[in-house]
């Protein structure tokens, strides 16, 4: 088999017949966001799909529709109360764009979602895969899918060397994913492309997985390289190792009668828009800190230091527990925080738990909600 555009008839032919008779038979056909043309189920369903598996997202899936079962809906909500239905599935720059683009569609096409592949591109938060794959289930467009699963199957089929991720590498997989879609005028097959495209996510997600291809039961055995010259597990070339820079920060777990205090975050940056706990450098006082903000407080305990990795750093996080001792009259006070727009808040750590926050403030919070003896030590201190 010969990769790139020189990909002959019969290869493309015998990729797109061999992969629609195995997803009808084999592939899945009753997960939430299937037998549907709705552009918004399609779409939220692509959106959380991007570096999730189908496990993890259906919960949310379901959660968030309930809450926004339409465009209108979702655009007309608080992007706190989209975070907040998020919370938990990670990538939080995909909950603001989702937010951001029902708004836009709202906005330039009348609530109607569009339904040309190129204008779904220009959308926040959609790549040229996931307007594709929009594309497809939604309106049936003939558009071709790149995501990290189709990535991995092509690699192997056709014997591509190189990280997919650098440039020249994915134009030789886009050139592939191209020319292996199936023609409509040779393809008499009923929803021939929705099957195609369907069959390329499940064979990734099921068949030629990452750790555990199991070849013995793959479509593409035949012709795949990888396969006949016996090297599935070198292919794709791994992400070229790099050491990760490393930060640290520390996180102030501050208590005040039984409440923790929350700071919402900057929208740009990371954890953009999420209420997160009160951040300082490590080698801060942290006492001098809390006192700019107006609070007095002491130094409960230090719980566990633990690590978050970052796409670009591994941040090294040592969480403090607080207690406030007194604070300057008005200074985070309940009525101050009231006030529209504010960025501070008390709240119970359980409320906090149901928040928009990030996954390592989720993580400081359980444990500690799961240690007894310092609540109980707060409270009293606290009447
Ligand atoms: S034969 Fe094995 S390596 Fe090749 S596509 Fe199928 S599962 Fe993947």
């Amino acid at each position: 088999m010969s990769a790139g555009g020189d990909i002959s008839d019969s290869i493309s032919n015998f990729f797109a017949i061999r992969l629609i008779h195995w997803q009808r038979q084999h592939g899945r056909h009753h997960l939430p966001w299937q037998n549907t043309r709705d552009a918004y189920r399609v779409w939220l369903s692509e959106i959380m799909l991007q570096q999730t598996q189908v496990g993890t997202v259906i919960p949310y899936y379901r959660r968030f529709l309930q809450c926004f079962p339409d465009m209108q809906s979702l655009a007309s909500a608080s992007l706190d109360e989209v975070m907040a239905q998020w919370s938990g599935l990670g990538y939080y720059s995909r909950a603001r764009n989702l937010h951001k683009a029902a708004q836009r569609i709202m906005s330039e096409h009348g609530g109607t979602f569009p339904e040309q592949v190129e204008v779904i591109r220009q959308l926040p938060g959609v790549g040229r895969s996931t307007a594709a794959a929009i594309g497809v289930f939604a309106f049936g467009k003939r558009a071709a899918i790149l995501d990290g699963n189709v990535k991995r199957i092509f690699s192997r089929c056709f014997g591509i060397e190189g990280y997919p991720g650098e440039k020249h590498v994915e134009t030789q997989l886009w050139q592939i994913a191209e020319a292996l879609l199936p023609k409509r005028d040779e393809s008499p097959i009923e929803r021939d492309i929705e099957d195609y495209t369907q069959a390329l996510m499940d064979l990734g997600a099921t068949i030629c997985t990452r750790a555990h291809p199991r070849c013995g039961s793959c479509p593409l055995r035949p012709e795949c390289i990888a396969f006949r010259d016996n090297c599935v597990g070198s292919l794709p070339t791994p992400r070229p190792r790099k050491i990760l820079p490393e930060r640290e920060a520390a996180l102030l777990l501050v208590v005040a009668q039984g409440k923790i205090l929350l700071e919402k975050r900057p929208s740009a940056g990371i954890w953009g828009a999420l209420w997160s706990l009160p951040e300082m450098q490590v080698n801060e006082n942290v006492i001098e800190y809390c006192m700019q903000l107006g609070i007095n407080v002491r130094l409960i305990s230090r719980m566990e230091v633990f690590a978050h990795t970052f796409t670009h750093f591994k941040l090294w996080i040592y969480p403090l527990i607080l207690q406030v001792i007194s604070r300057s009259p008005g200074h985070l006070s309940p009525e101050a925080l009231s006030q529209p727009g504010n960025q501070w808040v008390w709240m119970m750590p359980e409320d906090a738990l149901k928040a928009a926050i990030p996954s390592p403030v989720r993580k400081v919070l359980l444990q500690y909600t799961s240690q007894t003896e310092p609540l109980e030590i707060l409270a009293m201190a606290d009447n």
